[in-house]
């Protein structure tokens, strides 16, 4: 049986097939990740695809490489020169198009792929020779154009602990999306929804956080359709800011701020300490948010307790856990 992740998740995650442990790269082999596997797997349900494999190359088969040329990239078997190029961009189209059903919430893409690779995949001069490497992978090509707010990154890259938070964070956020607009919806759910990824949002870009406060706003004065593309457009593009230390220590004042009421003097001061470690990076994010979260529980704050900032994501993943 194929590894799929787990089959009950309702967050779909398209994939190159070879990540997965699959025998379909060129040489036979596989480029299996444990993270995504033994990891992501357990929340997330994958769909892979390999466009190679679909557009009949074989396994094992001859590898290919993308030629610059004036007219447009071309695809070509590394030996013969076989053209692979109008079979590759016509399944592409109609592939990417297809996983529409499947509604995805993210991408993992393998790097470096002429085919999957999502940036710096080499181009190769028609003689052969090395041209540049800021190429995408022609498959890739498709899907980022036909859905520029889906979260999509690179296995390599998911091994660094911030692009790995980041990515988590908005696959998370974009199945929210995808849950809160797939129907009709009511300004009272847009208010709510907007409301709980506040301090999400703020730990993120505070520009997208004052802006998308203006949207909701004024959501009278928008059509459903136009205003569910400028939210979500502005909701995907705030979340791939990074967020930073400085941006946390902020959320985190703020949290203290609506605080005030509750905490009695002594609890405040050591949320305070645990605060400033936590901005000389003596202790991880997760350290200030545990005590948070205690006290939101303990003094029943609901405004706080709701708020997607605390929980982004399943702490299992431990996101939040280094300096
Ligand atoms: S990188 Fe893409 S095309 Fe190549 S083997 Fe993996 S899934 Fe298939």
């Amino acid at each position: 049986m194929k590894y799929r992740g787990r089959k009950d998740a309702p967050i779909k995650v398209g994939i190159s097939t070879c990540l997965l442990g699959e025998n379909v790269r060129f040489d036979s082999g596989h480029k299996r990740d444990r993270f995504i596997t033994d990891i992501l797997g357990d929340y997330f349900h994958f769909i892979p695809v390999c466009p190679e494999m679909d557009v009949g190359m074989g396994v094992p088969r001859e590898a290919v490489h993308l030629i610059d040329e004036p007219g447009g990239t071309r695809m070509v078997g590394v030996r013969s020169g076989k053209d692979w190029t109008t079979k590759m961009r016509r399944y592409s189209d109609r592939r990417v198009k297809r996983l529409a059903k499947d509604r995805l919430s993210g991408y993992i893409l393998k790097s470096k792929s002429p085919s999957c690779g999502m940036e710096r995949v080499k181009l190769f001069h028609p003689n052969g020779n090395p041209h540049s490497a800021n190429g995408v992978g022609m498959y890739t090509e498709y899907l980022l154009k036909e859905y520029p707010l889906l979260p999509v990154e690179e296995e390599g890259r998911l091994h660094d602990i911030g692009l790995r938070e980041n990515f988590i964070v908005r696959v998370f956020a974009y199945h929210r999306l995808q849950e809160l607009f797939s129907g009709r919806f009511s300004r009272k759910e847009v208010v709510r929804f907007h409301t709980i990824h506040k301090y999400l949002l703020l730990a993120h870009s505070p520009k997208h956080y004052t802006q998308m406060g203006k949207l909701v706003a004024a959501i009278a004065d928008y059509k459903p359709t136009e205003f569910q593309a400028e939210y979500s457009q502005l909701l995907m593009e705030g979340l791939k800011v990074k967020t930073t230390t400085k941006k946390n220590v902020n959320v985190l004042m703020h949290i203290v701020g609506f605080f005030k009421k509750h905490l009695p003097a002594d609890d405040k001061k050591y949320l305070l300490q645990v605060i400033d470690d936590y901005h000389k990076q003596l202790v991880p994010l997760v350290v200030p948010l545990t005590l948070i979260k205690r006290y939101v529980d303990k003094y029943e704050v609901s405004y706080l307790a709701d708020q997607i900032y605390l929980s982004p994501h399943p702490k299992e993943l431990m996101l939040r856990n280094h300096v």
